[in-house]
């Protein structure tokens, strides 16, 4: 169990910093469809359609996903 986790951890993605998806400079950020954004302004609650994560200082995209349980966080 301890070797899988440590293989899953060096297969991450970095950025041309060399941060991965858990480091702090990597933000989470949501991606709305305009029928998101109008559900928002009716104050229905909207998932975004994608969850991108960005680095906050070269601002490469390293990794997203449209996985529903990932969205679902960042509502
Ligand atoms: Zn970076």
């Amino acid at each position: 169990m301890q070797e899988e986790v440590a293989i899953e951890v060096s297969q991450l993605k970095t950025c041309r910093c060399g941060y991965h998806k858990h480091d702090y400079h990597i933000i989470p950020r949501c991606r709305y469809t305009w029928f998101g954004l109008l559900r928002m302004l009716m104050g229905v609650t909207a998932y975004p359609e994608e969850v991108y994560y960005q680095c906050e200082k070269c601002e490469e995209v390293i990794d997203r996903t449209t996985d529903i349980e990932v969205r679902r966080l960042h509502v």
